[in-house]
Order: structure tokens, then sequence, then C-alpha cells
């Protein structure tokens, strides 16, 4: 091989930005190529065990930005003054990235587009620059379509996504503050070399690619899914946080469930839900009479609740029931995926957790909270027919700022049995969601979409690079 490049990955400090990021570093030194992440000690240690990239920290500024040791990103917050404070901490860390950055100049950052300043950084040192964001590029495709034909200001509920490929009804008309937070960051990310998608062309679809590359005038990436750089049980559970029962003891449970009968729920890193909205997850669960693998992070180290506090969110006897898992903390998510047990994915279509389904070949209840998940939502059903809706139109600003409606039980138990209960509809879902992941095993191998598009991405970067050694 001739010399390899040599790559700084910048994620963002949230763990769903983290995960993905890293696995497509992964992905890259797993062709050869020097790669380094550039991040803190906490968020270092939250990276996956086995890895062939190396890692470089600087020390958080907890005291500067008044946030306690122990918490370096978003997922560790839980109200918007944290959030803050971590982009407050990000923005003081800037000055240190760079003058690393400078110091030990790379052939090429792929960086967060949360962090535009990388921008300036490359073009001062003449090297190009990749932009993620953790989005698929169909949602990419949707937000750029947009920009470019705005909705009127007085717009609200459903609406056509202006100017598409295809006729999309989006449930709920995004937060004019959506709009201004993202507009800008997508002005720059679009100066980039190209987007990088931590997903497949045979899932956006090749019309979505050709759309972005002729309408938009920008080249995207599709490398992923990333996360099947972790092949091994032990290599998917050590990925994100320290799991809060032994993953051994999900799988076990597991094992002793029939294929496709029990239900994974789990609303992702960032969504904090108020206790009755927990109670009307719990009673759907309960009256679907289904088994299940409960993920409630609002509950992390509320193990002694007592009895009054735990009426706040669970039925009464819910837990004596005995036909489910309640998780107050973190999963091994991507086991739990993966095993045959495992029918149907309750998500709020966050992008990892819809890839990493699609990976699976579990169909999904889509509940979109905010950002990205609305369309995420349309991807998964509409255009692909791999999940039902539970029919969520609130769109909220950040997960912080309390849901003004609630999700009711009636609609989450219909959502559920429309996928568990068999029949046609549901046979049909269940058999384009293991197609398509036949699909996504074969496009990271050697011949397969994403693992051809790495090598092209990889040439494409030497060529820059030998180019700029000559002038
Ligand atoms: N995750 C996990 N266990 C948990 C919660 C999340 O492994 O208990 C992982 C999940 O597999 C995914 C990521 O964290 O890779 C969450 O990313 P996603 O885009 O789905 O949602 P976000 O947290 O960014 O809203």
């Amino acid at each position: 091989m001739d010399k390899p490049l040599k790559l700084y990955f910048i994620p963002y400090l949230a763990a769903g930005h983290m995960i993905p990021l890293c696995d497509i570093a992964a992905l890259f030194a797993s062709r050869g190529h020097f790669v380094t992440i550039i991040t803190t000690p906490l968020n270092a240690k939250i990276l996956p065990k086995y890895n062939n990239f190396n890692v470089h920290t600087f020390q958080f500024p907890s005291q500067e930005v008044g946030l306690p040791e122990g918490v370096e990103n978003l997922s560790a917050v839980t109200d918007l003054d944290g959030a803050y404070k971590i982009y407050q901490a990000m923005a003081l860390l800037r000055e240190h990235i760079e003058n690393f950055v400078e110091q030990h100049p790379p052939d090429c950052i792929v960086a967060d587009f949360l962090l535009p300043w990388v921008d300036e950084l490359a073009n001062k040192l003449s090297i190009p620059r990749l932009a993620f964001n953790g989005f698929s590029l169909f949602t990419i495709c949707a937000m750029e379509s947009l920009r470019s034909h705005p909705l009127p200001e007085d717009a609200s509920g459903p609406f056509v996504i202006p100017n598409f490929p295809q006729d999309i009804v989006i449930n709920s008309t995004p937060p004019a503050e959506s709009k201004t937070f993202m507009d800008p960051l997508f002005t720059i990310a679009l100066k980039s070399n190209g987007f990088i998608i931590n997903s497949f062309v045979e899932f956006d679809g090749e019309e979505y690619v050709k759309y972005y590359e002729k309408t938009i005038g920008h080249k995207a990436w599709h490398l992923g899914p990333a996360s099947l750089v972790r092949e091994t049980i032990q290599e998917k559970a050590e990925r994100g946080e320290k799991s809060t029962l032994s993953v051994q003891k999900f799988v076990d449970w597991l094992n002793k469930k029939r294929d496709n009968s029990v239900i994974y729920i789990s609303f992702g890193t960032m969504c904090h839900f108020p206790d009755k909205q927990l109670f009307e997850i719990a009673s759907a669960i309960e009256a679907s009479g289904y088994d299940f693998i409960w993920v409630v992070p609002e509950k992390k180290g509320k193990e002694n609740e007592s009895e009054d506090d735990k009426e706040k969110w669970l039925p009464k006897g819910f837990e004596e029931r005995d036909n489910g898992m309640i998780v107050k903390g973190w999963s091994p998510q991507m086991v739990i995926l993966g095993h045959p047990a495992v029918g149907a994915f309750l998500t709020h279509c966050g992008w990892n957790s819809t890839v990493e389904a699609v990976s699976a070949g579990v169909p999904m209840i889509t509940w979109p909270v905010l950002g990205d998940q609305f369309y995420n939502e349309k991807l998964i059903t509409q255009v692909r027919g791999i999940g039902v809706e539970v029919g969520v139109d609130e769109w909220v600003v950040t997960s912080f700022r309390g849901m003004k409606q609630l999700v009711g039980r009636d609609c989450i138990e219909k959502a559920i049995r429309r996928l568990m209960d068999g029949g046609d509809e549901a046979i049909q879902i269940r058999e384009r969601s293991q197609k398509l992941a036949k699909i996504t095993k074969h496009v990271v191998q050697e011949g397969g979409s994403s693992y051809e598009n790495l090598t092209v991405l990889i040439n494409e970067l030497k060529q820059l690079r030998d180019c700029k050694v000559l002038n």
C-alpha cells in the first residue's frame, strides 16, 4: 500500500454523534490509515474499547463552564442549562484543538457539523474537510428543500416537503428555532468536501443521491452502516456507556423467548419523558401483553424508589408481572436488536437507532420527538415500508423543554399490535425489514456499495494530498 493517510476526527460531545463517527473512524483505520480521534478524557472512555485508532484528549473545562466533574457530554446533562454549558465548553476547547491541528497537520479533518469553525481551520491549512451530522441523506435533502423553498412563516401542522423527488407528508412543521439553529450550520457544511453519511445508498435510495448531487451540488459519501465494524458480541456491547445490567443477563433472558416475540423500547440518549408519559407507555405495554425490554434513562440511579414515586410512572404491580426488563440507564442496544427474539423496536427514530434496527432486520414502531427524527420516520414507514407510526405530531425544540401533548396509551398499543399481532401488513413489513438487513451485510463487504465508496473517497483524499505535496 502507498503512504497511508493521516486523518483527524473531531466528534461532537454527545453519544449519538460520537458513537457513529468513531465507528466511521474505525472503518478508515481498518484500511491501514492513521486515524486520531480528538476528544476529552471522559468521552474517550465511552469510545469502543477495541479500536484501531489513536485518541488525543484535551481536559474538559468543567470549572470554567460550571459543570460538575464527570459531566462531559450532552447525554449526561438533564436540562437546557447543562446543554448550553456543553456548547460553551466545546467553544473553549476550540483554541486548544486548533493549536494541536496546526502544529501536527493531518491530510484531512472529519468533523461534526456542530463545529463550523473547522471550516476556517481546514482552509488555513489547505486540507480537505468532510462534514458529519449523523443524519440520513434523505433527511439532509428534506432540510435543504425546505431551505430553498421555505414554508410560510405562519405554517403549522402537517406539510408536504416542497420540490422533492417523492410526495412526502411530514406530520408536523419544524419549530422556527430549529431552522434558525440548523440553517447556518448547513451553509458551512456545504462548503466541505462532502458529507459522510452513516447509511448505505440502497436505504436512502439512488434517487436521493442524484437529487443531492444535482440539486444541492454537493457530494455525499455513504459509508455505513458503520456499526457493522463491531463484529463480536463483546465489541457490540462495549460501545457507549457501561450497560446497567450485564450483557449476559440480557442474552440469557432473550434466549428464553420465542423469535420475534419481544418489543425493545428506547428513545436514545437525549429524550426525557415526564412521568405521565412513561405511565402511558407502561400502560400500553401492559395492555398489549407482549414481553419487552424498556430503556428508561430518566430513572437512572433511582433503583430504590418509594412505592409512591414508582406509581407515578408505573401502573400498580407492573414490575411484578415478570414479562419484561426495565433498564434504568444504558442498554447494550446492538446486542439486543441482534437477538432473534426481538420482534419490534419502539424508537424515537434517532438515526443511529434506525440504522442499527435496519442492520438487524427489526421492524420499527416510530415515535419521533425532534430534529431529523420526523424525516427519518417517513423514510422508515412511507418510503421503505419497514415500520408503522404511533402517529405523533408534536415536534419539540429540545427534549429538555417539556412536551405539551401526551401520547395516549391507546395509539401506542394500536401501533404495537399492528406489528406484533401478525397479519398481512406485519408479515410484509417484517419481510421487507429482513430483506434490507441482508443487503446491509453485503454493502460493507468488498464489492458492496459502502465499501467501494470508501475506496473511492480514500483515493480522492490521497490525490488531494499528493497534489498538495507537488505544489
Ligand atoms: N444506545 C445504546 N444504549 C442505550 C441508549 C443508546 O447502545 O441505552 C446507543 C444506540 O445504539 C445508538 C446511540 O446510542 O447507537 C443513540 O443514537 P441515536 O441516533 O439513535 O439517538 P440519540 O441519542 O442521538 O437521540
